[in-house]
């Protein structure tokens, strides 16, 4: 029997391991800098977490979820998403007392998507959220913190902030219908997917890819022309605190973001090193989300970052080799050649043993993996309790025993 993996799923190993354990421990280092907590969250969740927050007619509920009911027939969702999951334990836990709250995670998310490069149905994400202000610098701080991210990972790509803001909610819902109107005045000039988009989700047709709905793009009603005074001036400010800070920036007037719940500040981390899947990081404000999944009025800002893409722009990682390797020459050596084995490891080296009671074969496999010294255990160090160490990158070999082994290794 030979089974394959499921379809958009992959595994882990060897080189891609190494490039995802590294954005992991830079993101975490990255937390401590700005003062992020970590918050791990379940795999799945209850459907009601994402269909209504994340939009009704948007793709993800409408065509990407893995849903299904448990035994006792409560509807379960796959997380497709960190978001609302961060805010539904923060809630739970009771950890919005203390404003602003900042919380990250990494883990797997779940969308039934059509797979192609860099785009998969099982895929990781990095999730950076701050609960709690309205400040104008929480934004420019989560965008700086992902460019900081991105240049320590991927130093040698290009990519580009592309930048919008989308004015506070009620702005936004009155510019839904004006566009919907719009639209439906002109419905001959449109693709027939933004036909569907109409009355449903009409901001989506704005960033749609299609040559036939670009006309109509070009000509629509402009949001920028409800939005109040202040909340210009705020993204006035955040873009150029953000160009000073070095980043580059796109202002794109068409950037909505797939998800129903943002507004304001909506920004994307783009590459152009990657065909259609350009994305590498997304995110906004989401002021009004955490008080719809049942917790108090409060903002929120936040971005979400796909790992895989992150790691398709990645140099190679070097494998951390082995400190030590053992050369037992005859299977009798094996227990003395155990006591050095835990005595190294208890104290912090790595030590790694292939089986073979060869010597030749321990030092061409220990030159080969560039491993820096080679104890050799024999008759005479068993009949003497000693271990000769040959320094591998000098040549040198010498006697030594537990005693006095740290002292040489150091
Ligand atoms: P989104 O939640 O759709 O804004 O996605 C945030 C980021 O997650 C994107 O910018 C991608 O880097 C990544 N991402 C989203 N969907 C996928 C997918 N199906 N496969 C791989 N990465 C993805």
């Amino acid at each position: 029997m030979k089974i394959k993996p499921v379809r958009g799923t992959h595994d882990l190993f060897g080189e891609e391991i190494n490039k995802f354990n590294k954005v992991v421990a830079e993101v975490k280092n990255i937390s401590q800098q700005f003062g992020f907590y970590e918050l791990i969250t379940p795999i799945f969740e209850s459907s009601e977490l994402f269909k209504k927050p994340l939009g009704e007619q948007s793709d993800v509920v409408l065509k990407e979820m893995y849903t299904f009911n448990d035994r006792n027939e409560d509807e379960i969702t796959l997380r497709p998403e960190y978001t609302t999951p961060m805010i539904r334990a923060a809630i739970s836990n009771g950890l919005l007392n203390n404003l602003p709250a900042k919380f990250f995670g990494t883990g797997q998310m779940f969308r039934r998507e059509r797979p192609q490069k860099g785009r998969y149905r099982q895929f990781n994400q990095i999730n950076f959220e701050n609960f709690g202000s309205d400040d104008y610098f929480a934004d420019i701080e989560i965008i700086c913190l992902a460019n900081t991210l991105l240049k320590k990972l991927i130093p040698n790509s290009n990519f580009t902030l592309h930048i919008n803001t989308l004015g506070a909610r009620d702005n936004l819902s009155a510019y839904k219908k004006i566009l919907s109107k719009f639209f439906n005045d002109n419905q001959k000039s449109l693709s027939k997917e933004s036909l569907d988009k109409i009355n449903t989700n009409p901001l989506r047709i704005l960033d749609s890819k299609n040559p036939d709905d670009s006309a109509m793009i070009k000509k629509s009603p402009k949001l920028i022309d409800l939005i109040s005074k202040t909340d210009l001036n705020n993204y006035e400010e955040i873009k150029k605190c953000l160009t000073d800070l070095g980043i580059n920036i796109f202002e794109d007037p068409n950037l909505v973001r797939g998800l129903d719940y943002y507004c304001h500040t909506v920004f994307e981390f783009k590459t152009n090193e990657l065909g259609s899947q350009d994305t590498l990081i997304g995110g906004g404000r989401y002021n009004g989300l955490i008080k719809t999944l049942g917790g108090k009025d409060i903002p929120g800002v936040g971005w979400a970052g796909g790992i895989e893409r992150i790691m398709l722009l990645m140099n190679d990682v070097p494998q951390k080799q082995a400190d030590i390797h053992l050369a037992i020459l005859d299977p009798s050596f094996k227990l003395h050649a155990i006591k050095i084995y835990d005595f190294l490891i208890k104290n912090s080296f790595s030590v790694y043993w292939n089986y073979k009671y060869n010597l030749k074969k321990a030092l061409s496999f220990a030159n080969e993996k560039k491993i820096n010294y080679l104890i050799i255990v024999g008759e005479n160090e068993k009949a003497n309790n000693n271990f000769s160490i040959k320094n591998l990158s000098n040549g040198k070999q010498v006697i030594v025993n537990i005693d006095n082994i740290l002292d040489y290794l150091k």
